[in-house]
């Protein structure tokens, strides 16, 4: 089984108007099947170069999610809380959860919140990497120790309240601390990896990630070669690399997976959804057991969904 932390599939189908069904993608229907997901975070990742309006952009790109629920209602349907997983589960759906990309779709106007929180939105990264309202991004040196802006903490504090998910990937190293800090519940960093393993600003330090672990939190591990190793091909073994030194760093409750699909390019060896069976079987011959395998793939985020909802 598998929850999965983060795709970009909404942008691909919302940018072409390729069917959810059956596409050329890391995920469409009969591959969540095949994966046996559980759970999906879609990702509305609003790009703030490609749109004047993020407001408005965002809330398409939820009609767009909704029409492809309504499509698919046979295998998915959308969900909240964790109660709506189990409850799909049974009647063998995946339950697709809305989350929002990119913070500045909120235009820096606090009652947003309440509206995307409206429409189904459990989840917000509180910034890709441009600088917005909320905070700074951890694409630039500049931008690294620097913390959430006044409005940043109310949006954290709002979260807190209306039971959403704060995401700190792409999030500054300073804004990591400061919702750490601030934050009353478990954060996530939905699509990061281990920057001791790999050293881009994208990924967690140690601290970090001892941080997240003792708040409660989980990190998705990202299937991109980028943040894995560096080199031109996606491999199994490095995800499970890094999957190992944080095992060994922070235990097993801290890992989880954020796939990042249909956001990254280039060769994987996990080609799409379809083929996640390669990770459990490379797991359990690196030495893990499938409780602990069960963990990585499902039940920490599960744990993390219905702690925070
Ligand atoms: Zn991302």
């Amino acid at each position: 089984m598998l929850f999965d932390l983060h795709c970009d599939t909404i942008l691909r189908i919302y940018g072409d108007q390729t069917q959810f069904r059956k596409n050329d993608y890391h995920i469409d229907s009969e591959k969540m099947i095949k994966g046996d997901s559980i759970a999906q975070f879609f990702a509305m990742f609003v790009d703030l170069e490609k749109t004047k309006n993020p407001y408005d952009t965002c809330n398409e790109m939820i009609d767009c999610f909704e029409y492809e629920i309504r499509e698919n209602e046979h295998m998915i349907k959308a969900g909240t809380t964790s109660i709506d997983i189990e409850e799909n589960y049974r009647s063998d759906k995946v339950t697709g959860i809305i989350t929002i990309e990119e913070g500045a779709v909120l235009e820096g106007d606090i009652t947003n919140l309440n509206h995307f929180y409206d429409r189904g939105v459990r989840s917000i990264t509180l910034t890709w990497n441009y600088e917005n309202e909320i905070g700074y991004p951890n694409c630039k040196e500049t931008y690294m120790d620097k913390g959430l802006k006044p409005f940043g903490l109310e949006v954290i504090k709002k979260m807190n309240e209306l039971n959403m998910l704060i995401d700190v990937s792409h999030l500054s190293d300073g804004g990591f601390w400061d919702c750490i800090n601030h934050s009353v519940k478990p954060i996530i960093a939905s699509h990061s990896n281990a920057r001791t393993m790999q050293n881009v600003s994208r990924n967690l330090t140690d601290d970090m990630i001892l941080a997240l672990r003792d708040k409660g939190g989980v990190m998705g591990m990202n299937f991109c070669s980028f943040f894995l190793d560096g080199s031109e091909i996606s491999k199994v073994s490095s995800i499970v690399d890094h999957i190992r030194y944080i095992y060994d760093l922070a235990g097993i409750d801290v890992i989880a997976i954020g796939s990042d699909f249909d956001g990254i390019g280039g060769t994987l060896e996990i080609e799409d959804m379809s083929k996640i069976y390669l990770l459990t079987e490379a797991l359990l011959e690196d030495g893990f057991t499938e409780e602990e395998v069960d963990k990585i793939l499902y039940k920490n985020a599960l744990r993390v969904y219905s702690t925070v909802l």
